[in-house]
């Protein structure tokens, strides 16, 4: 599956927002949104943004994409599960991003970002119920149970990204010790701590 391999700090000040995307250096004051927050480009030839309705549902759809790492076709098909699943359309959508195993593996605090997380699911180092799954986007079920290969417990990037979870997500149960946790539950819109207004991506589609 392709990924976008260009640098992560050029997204965030494209969006003109924190993203988040490389884990520490985001709280700290390397962090190019601190140093350089503008669009990236020449400064000369720096245009404003336009405040159109359509250019701000289109913005926030970007945001949505940038942050959880998903390509243009990848999310168009999320959307179109979203909107033909039960309830709210935005929040389908936002909860089944939550649920991919690499974002999954980042809440669970088990790699400093989600790139990183995608890496350790891809180099074979998760298994979700005991079974081993190498694809980021694997869409997790309420009950699975993601855990750390025995092999890979020693792994430094691993024991480093623990350290600075701050407070589990209510919707999975994490064992720090075992390196394992299980999805409680689906994510509710309150539960999932991204700055997004998902209704206008909603909005953009619906067009
Ligand atoms: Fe974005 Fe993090 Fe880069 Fe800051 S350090 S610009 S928050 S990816």
């Amino acid at each position: 599956m392709a990924v976008y391999r260009g640098p992560s700090c050029r997204l965030c000040r494209r969006e003109g927002t924190k993203l988040m995307l490389k884990g520490e250096r985001c709280r700290s004051e390397k962090c190019a949104m601190e140093r350089r927050p503008f669009p990236p480009g020449m400064r000369t030839t720096r245009r404003r943004r336009s405040n159109s309705e359509y250019n701000l549902q289109l913005r926030e759809k970007q945001k949505i994409r940038r942050i959880y790492g998903v390509l243009e076709k990848q999310f168009r098909n999320y959307f179109a599960d979203a909107a033909h699943a039960e309830g709210v359309t935005g929040e389908n959508l936002l909860s089944m991003l939550e649920m991919r195993l690499d974002n999954t593996v980042y809440r669970m605090g088990f790699a400093p970002s989600r790139d990183a997380a995608r890496q350790l699911v891809l180099h074979n180092h998760m298994l979700v119920n005991s079974k081993k799954v190498n694809i980021p986007s694997y869409q997790l079920k309420e009950g699975d149970t993601i855990q750390v290969k025995d092999k890979s417990k020693n792994l430094d990037i691993v024991h480093t990204a623990l350290k600075t979870l701050k407070e589990a997500p209510e919707w999975l149960d994490i064992d720090k010790v075992k390196l394992t946790g299980t999805v409680v539950s689906k994510p509710e819109r309150a539960q999932i701590p991204v700055d997004v207004q998902e209704q206008l991506v909603v909005e953009l589609y619906s067009k």
